[in-house]
């Protein structure tokens, strides 16, 4: 940790919102006990509150913390946080940076890939009829995956897919990174991306260029056939565009792990489609120590004035 870090010198609000966040308040309060750290907010400013640590910020709390200076994620974007319409420009908000998500997202990805691609949902009904039915194996190399998104994960996932045998191609906002794949660019390329897409996988941010930017028009460019992996963010996929392209044979079907509303509706149309995998939001999790350690390390930073841990660029909105 910073050696310049004084707990007396912060006080922290929690949004205990899910399990998840009550389970990094714990830890946080076990490692740092003189920590100050409230869980509600009355509805008078507190000027003592300088770090928000909480997974979402809802409107109306950001203008009762009059000097935070630190609005921390506890999940892996910030998405929940920036949300918040009323979050002064100046506060700096982080997300949480742990190497071995990639690698978690990576196996839930090649999983989802696997599964189609070596006829999983074949060979079990092939078992439940008591069927001896070999099926040829097929060729990776033959099969394009596409990531949109190379970050912090979709790096991690593009390599590993990659490892497996399988072409894969990558698209992102801008054009400088070390990848071992093929990059396509922004509006300008998306076409010539999508065109050769066997499997879609989205790793994309959610930010006000992503939102909705998953639609019929982008769906239908991929070839027929094509198989959908949304593990980012629900709200990049029009989800009622994606079911009339399943509903209409152009594409296979879909794995789903995010959606527009979570939990998932019990009348999501979703539930009921064969060709769709619905899972609940457990693609990766960052893990409770590292998240913590990485928000003490960043209070201190905060007190040195110093570059934070998965610092957000407010102006990209990721
Ligand atoms: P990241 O490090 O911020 O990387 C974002 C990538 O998306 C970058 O390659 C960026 O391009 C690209 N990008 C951003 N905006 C774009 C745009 N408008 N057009 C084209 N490309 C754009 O994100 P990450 O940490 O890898 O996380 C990826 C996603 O996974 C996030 O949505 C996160 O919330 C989600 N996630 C989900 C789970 C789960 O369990 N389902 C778990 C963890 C994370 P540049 O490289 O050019 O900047």
């Amino acid at each position: 940790m910073t050696s310049h870090f004084e707990a007396g010198n912060h006080k922290v609000l929690m949004l205990l919102t899910s399990d998840f966040v009550t389970s990094r308040y714990e830890e946080l309060r076990a490692r740092v006990p003189t920590l100050q750290i409230i869980t509600e907010l009355g509805t008078e400013p507190d000027p003592d509150v300088t770090a928000l640590f909480s997974f979402k910020l809802p409107s109306g709390i950001a203008p009762r913390l009059p000097n935070l200076r630190l609005a921390a994620s506890v999940g892996a974007g910030a998405d929940g946080i920036l949300a918040a319409p009323d979050l002064s420009e100046n506060v700096r908000v982080t997300r949480v940076i742990e190497p071995g998500l990639g690698l978690s997202m990576a196996q839930f990805v090649a999983l989802q890939i696997l599964a189609q691609f070596r006829s999983l949902p074949k060979l079990r009904s092939q078992h439940m009829a008591g069927e001896w039915r070999r099926i040829p194996v097929p060729d990776a190399s033959k099969v394009t995956v596409g990531i949109m998104g190379l970050g912090s994960i979709g790096a991690v996932v593009a390599r590993v897919i990659k490892e497996l045998g399988f072409r894969v191609i990558g698209w992102t906002r801008s054009d400088a990174r070390e990848v071992n794949v093929p990059v396509f660019v922004g509006k300008r390329d998306i076409q010539a991306f999508l065109e050769q897409c066997d499997y879609l996988v989205c790793l994309l941010p959610f930010t006000t260029e992503t939102v909705g930017l998953i639609d019929r028009s982008l769906l239908s460019k991929l070839p027929k056939g094509s198989y959908v992996i949304n593990v980012a963010r629900g709200g990049i996929v029009v989800e009622s565009d994606l079911l009339k392209l399943i509903d209409e044979g152009h594409l296979s079907g879909a794995a789903l792990d995010v959606f527009d509303t979570e939990p998932l509706p019990p009348s999501s149309a979703f539930w009921r489609r064969e060709e769709v995998l619905v899972t609940p939001h457990i693609a990766a999790q960052p893990s409770v120590i590292p998240a913590v350690e990485q928000f003490i390390e960043n209070l201190g930073r905060l007190s040195d004035r110093e570059p934070l841990i998965g610092e957000i660029d407010r102006s990209r909105g990721y």
